[in-house]
């Protein structure tokens, strides 16, 4: 079994609303949640950083000191001993990497910026087109059983292509509009769902769910 984990709102909290509030800038509050066109979204992202000349380097600082999410290293943990784990992000990373660092390093795939001389953010790469969604298909194609968790609409497409897909603490509209999937709100309801779409894979153990 491989789990397949969405980064942002399900380890880490929001980079770009952490980015936000440490800039004062309240536009970059908006979210895949608010926004489900994500290129139409990272565009919007990117004019507003230009417009207030903010550097990739001040973006890194502000990732530096946001840390996982309460209670999310200790899961993943938790997991990579028992599955071998994938996070897919639609990040990119050199944002994730401080993140990676407080997580032990875990398998990412995510997208690259690209940055001119004065360390701005000109644009940025997509690996691929719907590449949470190809991966889960590529892994699968392997023959490897899916799991696959994350909070919103940039999810849903590698939720269903999974074997099993489930939410966590994901926005209403996000339940509303996929009600197949379980909805998990903390790391032991979604370790209990790991256990349950396993297939037998993973053993509930006492001591770990504590
Ligand atoms: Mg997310």
């Amino acid at each position: 079994m491989i789990a397949c984990l969405d980064l942002e709102g399900v380890l880490v909290p929001e980079i770009w609303i952490n980015v936000a509030e440490r800039t004062g800038i309240e536009a970059l509050r908006r979210t895949t949640r608010d926004e489900p066109d994500y290129d139409t979204l990272m565009q919007f992202r990117l004019g507003i950083l230009d417009e207030h000349g903010i550097s990739l380097g001040q973006i890194q600082d502000v990732i530096d000191g946001m840390g996982p999410l309460p209670g999310a290293a200790e899961f993943l943990d938790w997991l990579r001993a028992r599955a071998q784990v994938i996070i897919l992000s639609d990040t990119f990373y050199p944002f994730a990497a401080p993140l990676m660092r407080q997580l032990g390093y875990p398998c990412l795939f995510c997208h690259e910026l690209e940055v001119n001389s004065e360390d701005r953010i000109t644009g940025y790469k997509l690996r691929i087109d719907d590449g949470k969604r190809r991966a889960v298909r590529a892994l699968r194609e392997l023959n490897f059983r899916v799991v696959a968790s994350g909070d919103s609409y940039n999810d849903t497409t590698m939720l269903g292509e999974a074997d099993a897909g489930i939410l966590f603490c994901p926005p209403q509209n996000v339940i509303e509009e996929f009600p197949q999937y379980p909805v998990t709100r903390d790391y032991d309801e979604l370790r209990r769902a790991f256990i349950e779409a396993s297939g037998g894979e993973i053993v509930a153990d006492g001591s770990s769910l504590a």
